[in-house]
């Protein structure tokens, strides 16, 4: 652990060790759907009904009786109106009823005629007085009806304990009507950025910038990415670079949370305190991993809570957390899949000077189906992750030249 002259910790066997750590919170809270989205379901969604409820119209038209409309061209009575919302009555022989998109079929009718395939004629005395419909188009048993419980059946299990709730799940949730939702808790984490050089935006501004002070960033992608992962922060904003300080605010903060997360300051420097003081007050289980940037990774315990170091350079800061601390974070609320899902895509550039380390390079995708590289890959240089929509994922000791396929990881799946 101590010596940097051993092999790094390949990133797969750190994040199986973290994982291994992330035993899932005790404890679930019940919320609103409507405020649930990025949540952890804790208990399995089963349906107490169909939906839809009921066979209902996919078309604005006619409900009608296939056996009444022998030919194209046939007439029938229109005996009754559905909008969407309301039930019809039996549909009798000879007899269509005008029917709009999600109007329950009513009973008797065995397909929907769309308006644009019937030509809608005056009432008539032959006809009771009904307004009346020529059906223009021959039509198939079940045509523009959706059935009963073709989204889901009763009893079903819609969705998985496990699972984290997008948009989509939320809708599903409502549609078998659930307005409360039981999830996971929040882990609930405190935030520290270290550095002596930090200074807040807005404290100073960038005229009056000290020489060697430089704005803390990663200050403020971390606190955001831990809010999507629906984690409850305290921010404790800037560490000084002292060791008794950084021992004091890490023993501060250990008994409240389930995670301290650090950044900076965890490097071999002399002023890199973090890994002594919590060597101090608890142990630290993981330290350096081979992947390029991000080395100066840590992992340990202070008190009851986890800690995680994470690099200073804010890109270095900013892939660790999506590479590691994500599927950390996600896992303590209980998610199954964590594996970002990865694509092969053509290098549109070259990569002649492969690292002993893995690399994760940013990129974005072209227009022609391909991925072009950020000109600057230096670990301080955020623009890169501004400009990438994701990055390459390319093994140690590996060179890439221009058509070579690689392995391309979308930043949609880290973000999420
Ligand atoms: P460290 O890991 O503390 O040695 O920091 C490595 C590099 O990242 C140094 O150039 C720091 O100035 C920079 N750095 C550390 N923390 C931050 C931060 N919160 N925001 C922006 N840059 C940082
Ligand atoms: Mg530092």
């Amino acid at each position: 652990m101590k010596s940097t002259h051993l092999p790094l910790k390949s990133l797969d066997d750190a994040l199986a060790e973290l994982l291994a750590f992330a035993v899932p919170l005790q404890g679930s809270v019940e919320l609103g759907t409507f405020d649930a989205d990025g949540r952890v379901l804790v208990q399995d969604l089963t349906s107490e009904l169909h939906v839809p409820p009921q066979d209902n119209s996919s078309m604005d038209g006619y409900a009608l009786r296939c056996i009444d409309v022998a030919t194209a061209g046939s007439v029938l009575a229109v005996t009754q109106r559905i909008p969407a919302g309301a039930a019809g009555a039996p549909v009798e022989g000879g007899c269509a009823a005008r029917i709009f998109t999600g109007a329950p079929i009513p009973p008797g009718a065995d397909a929907v005629v769309m308006q644009e395939d019937c030509e809608a004629l005056p009432p008539t005395s032959a006809a009771g007085l009904h307004e009346q419909v020529r059906v223009l188009a021959l039509p198939q048993p079940g045509q523009w009806i959706r059935r009963a419980g073709e989204d889901v059946t009763r009893g079903a299990v819609v969705l998985h304990r496990g699972t984290r709730l997008t948009p989509a799940e939320l809708g599903l949730a409502a549609s078998i009507g659930l307005d409360r939702l039981a999830v996971a808790r929040s882990p609930r984490v405190a935030l520290f950025s270290t550095g002596d050089e930090l200074v807040m935006p807005g404290d100073v501004a960038p005229g009056q910038m000290r020489p060697g002070a430089i704005y803390n960033s990663n200050r403020f992608f971390l606190r955001a990415l831990l809010k999507r992962l629906g984690c409850e922060v305290s921010d404790y904003g800037i560490v000084p670079d002292q060791r008794d300080a950084t021992v004091q605010a890490l023993r501060a903060a250990s008994s409240q949370h389930d995670l301290i997360l650090t950044s900076g300051g965890v490097s071999v420097g002399e002023e890199d305190h973090i890994k002594p003081a919590v060597q101090a007050l608890g142990e630290l289980n993981l330290w350096q991993i081979a992947i390029k940037p991000g080395k100066p990774f840590a992992y340990g315990r202070v008190g009851s809570a986890h800690f995680i170091g994470l690099p200073g350079n804010p890109v270095s800061s900013y892939i660790t957390f999506l590479l590691l601390v994500r599927p950390f974070l996600l896992k303590l609320q209980g998610v199954r899949v964590l594996e970002p899902k990865a694509v092969t895509l053509p290098a549109h550039f070259d990569w002649p000077r492969a690292d002993k380390r893995r690399e994760f390079l940013r990129v974005r995708r072209n227009a022609a189906g391909g991925l072009e590289l950020f000109p600057n890959q230096s670990s301080g240089v955020l623009t890169s992750a501004v400009w990438g929509d994701g990055l390459v994922d390319n093994p140690p000791g590996q060179s890439i030249a221009h058509g070579d396929a690689v392995r391309f990881i979308s930043f949609s799946e880290l973000l999420a």
